[in-house]
């Protein structure tokens, strides 16, 4: 007899647990004010309103009271199931919200920087999608300039071919059994450094290949001071198109 795969639930973990101290500001980026909403709000709104099922906030230690009482039940967010305190480095904090899917029957999940508030339904929606036939995708765009990899002193030391680089965003979305099993390889064994994506972590950990599907160029991440600027002329934008 032909065993139905099961689909269980799709779960998103939004993380918000950085110090943002590139963006030189007393309020942490994350809750920054944009366009009179505080900026976290921006990707926990579209992640209710999508397919999702349920959503994992991760925030610094200091900050799970305010979320939990100025953001998720002052805004209302009914998806928003947990808010945990995160970890030292972004990855520590995607194990946090990876550990609190656990046993909540989750087939696919979502990863997601809060400090991009631009992401689309679009995205969201391809890459639910996506992880189906993958099990493991991300968004990305070609690179539009030229990258250069420099030596030790700074001298350009080698000039990658631009037409293989594409800039890779998020959300990453993947079968849960298989991104929380390679977190759980990464934590078993030494520290490690550097890890800056969770593709990365399927990449090293498990022999799984990571698909690259189209993000957007306006889903960027604010980091300093003049990608507030950007985001709030994108949406801007997206509010006088509708
Ligand atoms: O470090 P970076 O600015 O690239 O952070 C990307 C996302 O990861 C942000 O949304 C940030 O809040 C989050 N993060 C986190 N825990 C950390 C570091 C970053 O949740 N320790």
């Amino acid at each position: 007899m032909d065993m139905e795969k099961i689909e269980g639930k799709t779960g998103a973990v939004v993380l918000a647990a950085g110090q943002g101290k590139r963006m030189q500001s007393r309020v942490q980026k994350q809750f920054m004010e944009l366009e009179g909403k505080p900026l976290i709000w921006y990707s926990l709104q579209k992640f209710e309103e999508s397919a999702v099922d349920e959503i994992i906030l991760v925030t610094g230690r200091d900050e799970m009271d305010y979320c939990r009482h100025e953001i998720v039940e002052a805004y209302g967010f009914q998806k928003v199931i947990g808010v945990v305190a995160g970890g030292k480095e972004r990855y520590h904090s995607v194990y946090e919200g990876l550990k609190a899917l656990e046993n909540r029957g989750i087939s696919y999940v979502l990863i997601h920087d809060g400090a991009r508030p631009l992401v689309s339904d679009r995205i969201i929606a391809d890459s639910i999608e996506q992880v189906k036939r993958y099990d493991a995708c991300v968004a990305a765009v070609p690179v539009k300039d030229t990258i250069k990899i420099s030596d030790q002193e700074q001298y350009a030391a080698d000039t990658p071919p631009r037409n293989l680089l594409w800039q890779v965003q998020t959300p990453q979305t993947f079968s849960y059994p298989l991104i929380y099993s390679a977190y759980k390889k990464l934590f078993s064994g030494k520290e490690y450094e550097g890890v800056t994506d969770d593709a990365m972590v399927v990449e090293s950990m498990t022999e799984h290949r990571v698909k690259l599907i189209l993000g957007d160029y306006q889903n960027i991440k604010v980091t300093t001071p003049e990608d507030m600027i950007l985001a709030k002329a994108f949406l801007q934008n997206r509010e006088s198109g509708k």
